[in-house]
């Protein structure tokens, strides 16, 4: 596993796999950021393997079926362009589950963005769950595990995975480069200290996001425009809602530049917080309207997610405004 805080989750998967007492369902966070699609590739793979070893052996036809991605044992569910995963798309992984394994080994299914699944498909597939087909094992990868149904998640083994630590994570940035990192580098961990393999990709290609933060402060503060946003971009948009919100209130409980995510923030930010009177509740309450947004985007299906975060920072608009000058905060 070249991703070190994935190591841990790894060995356990492994070792429980060893011992034969791996449950058969199995959760683990979406975090591509964070590697976790990775993880779930290989560990998918080592519930195939005819012969595994410390890993799936690669050598063997499950493996190599695997690899073509064409192993008939091998159930792979998704969200498209962001819609609900429905209830036929459940139905019809029942029905060829119930069919003998094409390989006599192990069948493995994996649903990513789980919690995109409606009411009803959440529903079929607790069945499943609780009657499972011999040999059978099933990942879900949801966005946020909270968001899935209890009683689904409590037919599963839930795993987190922890981002590591800014030192971890320059290290392992330093190893991977093979060369001290620059300034900026150093910046862009500190920003997104969620996502490593979206920073190394990012590094590697020399491609920097526009710093969202950034964008949405200057927006704000400076009543300019707010960004467009493309369809199946909101995520990143939204995290970036939280993390300006996170970062003024930093600044309102009296830390220094150093402190923030966005240290470029404090000297823009800190007059605006004084000059519009916001106070802490204020702050609180905006983190409020992002957590909501978020569920509210990631839980009903059919909700225009962009839409949602337009009205987020409209909401934002009007509260800073009228704050100053209806004096009641
Ligand atoms: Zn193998």
């Amino acid at each position: 596993m070249q991703l070190p805080w994935l190591r841990p989750l790894w060995l356990t998967l492994r070792h429980d796999l060893a011992q034969q007492r791996l449950s058969h369902a199995h959760c683990i966070a979406w975090q591509p950021e964070l590697g976790s699609d990775r993880l779930i590739q290989q560990f998918s793979r080592l519930l195939l393997c005819q012969q595994p070893q410390q890993q799936a052996c690669g050598q063997c036809k499950s493996c190599l079926l695997a690899a073509a991605g064409s192993h008939p044992d091998y159930y792979y569910i998704d969200s498209i362009d962001d819609k609900a995963i429905g209830v036929d798309s459940v139905r019809d992984l029942t029905t060829q589950l119930q069919q003998t394994s094409n390989q006599f080994g192990a069948k493995v299914v994996w649903i990513n963005q789980a919690d995109r699944m409606t009411l009803t498909a959440a529903n079929a597939l607790l069945k499943t769950l609780e009657e499972p087909t011999a040999d059978t094992y099933f990942i879900l990868s949801p966005r946020r595990v909270s968001s899935l149904l209890p009683t689904l998640r409590s037919r599963m083994q839930i795993h987190v995975i922890t981002s590591p630590d800014l030192n971890a994570l320059q290290q392992w940035l330093t190893q991977q480069l093979g060369r001290t990192i620059s300034a900026v580098e150093q910046q862009l961990l500190q920003q997104y200290p969620q996502a490593p393999v979206q920073v190394l990709e990012w590094i590697k290609a020399d491609n920097f996001p526009a710093d969202r933060v950034s964008v949405l402060a200057s927006a704000w503060f400076n009543q300019q425009r707010w960004p467009d946003i493309e369809r199946g971009d909101w995520a990143g948009w939204l995290d970036a809602s939280e993390q300006l919100v996170h970062d003024l209130l930093r600044i309102q409980q009296g830390l220094g530049a150093d402190y923030l995510r966005q240290a470029s923030l404090f000297a823009q930010a800190k007059p605006w917080l004084q000059r519009q009177g916001i106070s802490s509740r204020q702050l609180s309450e905006w983190l409020q309207w992002c957590y909501a947004t978020r569920k509210l985007a990631t839980e009903q299906s059919g909700l225009n997610a962009a839409l949602l975060l337009q009205s987020l920072w409209a909401k934002w608009h009007v509260t800073s405004t009228n704050m100053r000058s209806s004096g009641v905060y």
